[in-house]
Formats: C-alpha cells, structure tokens, sequence
C-alpha cells in the first residue's frame, strides 16, 4: 500500500478566512489544499449585500465576493476537495486529519470552519426545518413567501438584516426580541425600527413553532417576559437570527476552546494554539469582533505564522 500523501497545508473551511489563508499560503508557493464543507464558501453566501467591506463603495453581493476570493486563490495554486473532517491527530508529525472517509497529513493545518446558526430549541422548529417554513436564511428563501407574514427571532445585525431583506417580499414582518432595545448596531437597528412593514415585538421569548401537524408553519406563540401574556403571531415564515455556535468540535483535542465552544489562542496571538502547526482563523477564533474583515486579517495571520513555522520545520 502506498503511504498516504502529505501536504504542506491543509486548509479547512472556504470562509473569508480559509480563502484568504488559501490566498497567501498560495503565493508562498505551498501549494495548499482546501477542505470545502457543507456550505461553501461560508456565510457571506447566505447574506446579500454586504455593505463594508472595504473597497467595494457601492457594496458587494456575499456570493460574488467568496466566488472571487475562491478564484483568486485558486489562481495562486490552491486545490480544493470536498469533505468533513472528523478529528485532528497531532500525536505524531505530519498531522493526521481524519474525514469521514479518508486521511490526509498535513504539515500545517489551519482551522477556519466558522460557526453555524444558533437555533432555538422550541418545539416545532426542527419538525418544520428547511422547507416547512423555518428558516436561518432570507437570502435563500425571503421570496418563498411573497405577500405573507413572516417573522424574524433576534436583536442583533443579523435579525434586523433579516428583516429589512424581507420587507422586499412579505407583507408584514415581525421582529421578535427578547428585549426592549435591538443589539443591532444603530444604523441598522434605526433602518429596521422605522420600516412600515417591520413591527418590533419587544420582550418577547418564542415558545412554540405552529403548524407541526400541518406539515408547515401556521404561527409562532410566544410569551411577553414582562406580562407573562401568550399570543400566537399568525405567520407562514419563521427567520431564526439568534447568532451562531462554533464549528470547533473536531479539533478539541489539539486547540484550546472556551466556554462557548470558540478556540482559544496562545496569548499574544489571535491565530497560534497549543499545537505547533496548528492555527485557528475567523469566527470559530472570535467571538467578539465576527466581520468578513477581521475573518480575513485573521486568515492572512494564520498563512504568514505558518509559511514561517515551515520554514523553520522542514517545510
Ligand atoms: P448577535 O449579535 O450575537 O445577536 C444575537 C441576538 O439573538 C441577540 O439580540 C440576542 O439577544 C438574541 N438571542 C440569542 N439567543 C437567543 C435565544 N435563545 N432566544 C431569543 N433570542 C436570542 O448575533 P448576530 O446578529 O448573528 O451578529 C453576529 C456578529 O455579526 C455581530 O458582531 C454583528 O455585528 C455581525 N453582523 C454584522 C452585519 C452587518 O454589519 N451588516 C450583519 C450581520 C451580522 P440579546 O440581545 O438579548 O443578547
């Protein structure tokens, strides 16, 4: 049997940060390899316009932009296979990266694998998952309801971003908060909070999905925090924009995570671990800053730490 091949560095995730770690490990010439997973090219796929990342005046489309990052990576020699790993060995040198169906070593792995959305956990969310009316993703499918109401969970960007996405299609769009004041950043709360179609509902905890015997959504009940009251919002479209959880779980053994489940960095470093050879980058790193921007500054740390660690490595 052949020995299985070893590369210089294994990339894992096609976010804005894992391409743009494919980006510049590509022009030091390592030729890296990409393990694309079940969403590729990461979240900015399912946002739409987005709207600072810089050099882009009039905004960009998130799809348009992970394409291009794509391309120019692939441009600089970067491969790409698709895949989900299950664990990270780093008891012996190369690495050993275990997927569900094969092994890969690698010198040098970098983890950008991002974070997924957060659910609530009510009954009938996961009954009515995907196309029975609940959703994480207006982008994919805000036009499905045309004309309908829907209703938005959350308080942060990506709730009032759900919702103003909406308004181009619905006919009335709830945003349901679990307190009186939006999270959001201003501009984008104050663009939410004066929409005609967008009617906030304040201190608001959802309870249940409606409709599970249906086969599709009927209504979302919740309960006012402050009056106990329950009432059933009469919607067809549930957006759930709660944040996200790190996708961190197979790399447990060689990075650090915290409470949350978010790696955490060697101090002094946002993107060297415990393991030499090994480094984090973008949201499944950071829990506090999350932008395309940051995730990519942090792709770009992670490519410079290791062409240097190889360099001195055996590279
Ligand atoms: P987030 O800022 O963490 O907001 C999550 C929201 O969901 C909060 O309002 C939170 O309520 C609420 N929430 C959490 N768990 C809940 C539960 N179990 N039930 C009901 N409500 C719950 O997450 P995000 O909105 O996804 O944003 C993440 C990061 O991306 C932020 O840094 C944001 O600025 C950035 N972002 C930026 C843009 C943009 O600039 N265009 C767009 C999207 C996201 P509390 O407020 O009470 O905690």
């Amino acid at each position: 049997m052949s020995a299985p091949q070893i590369e210089n560095v294994v990339i894992v995730g096609t976010g804005c940060a894992g391409l743009t770690a494919a980006i510049y490990t590509g022009r030091a010439n390592l030729s890296p390899l990409v393990i694309e997973g079940s969403l590729p090219g990461g979240q900015l796929t399912t946002t739409s316009e987005v709207e600072n990342f810089p050099g882009f005046p009039e905004g960009v489309d998130g799809f348009m932009l992970m394409q291009n990052l794509r391309k120019q990576a692939e441009k600089f020699g970067t491969r790409y296979e698709s895949g989900t790993v299950v664990s990270l060995d780093t008891s012996n040198w190369p690495h050993a990266l275990k997927l569900t169906d094969r092994e890969i070593k690698a010198k040098v792995v970098i983890v950008a694998t991002g974070a997924s959305p957060r659910m609530t956990g009510i009954p009938g969310e996961k009954e009515l998952y995907g196309g029975k009316g609940v959703t994480t993703c207006a982008t994919c499918d805000g036009a499905f309801y045309r004309n309908m109401d829907v209703a938005v969970i959350g308080g942060g960007d990506s709730a009032a971003e759900e919702a103003l996405f909406l308004t181009r299609f619905a006919k009335k769009v709830y945003l349901v908060h679990r307190r009186d004041t939006l999270r959001a950043s201003k501009i984008m709360a104050d663009r939410a909070t004066s929409h005609p179609k967008i009617e906030c509902v304040w201190d608001s905890v959802p309870l249940t999905v409606e409709g599970v015997g249906e086969g599709s959504v009927s209504g979302l009940k919740i309960k006012n925090v402050k009056t106990n009251a329950e009432s059933v919002l009469p919607v067809k479209g549930i957006f759930v924009a709660i944040g996200h959880v790190p996708n961190t779980a197979p790399f447990k053994e060689a990075v650090d995570t915290d409470d949350q489940g978010y790696f955490v960095p060697l101090v002094g470093s946002q993107v060297k671990t415990k393991t030499p050879g090994v480094y984090v980058a973008g949201d499944c790193a950071d829990h506090h800053y999350r932008q395309a921007i940051t995730a990519a500054g942090m792709g770009c740390q992670a490519a410079i730490e290791a062409e240097r660690w190889l360099a001195e490595h055996g590279g």
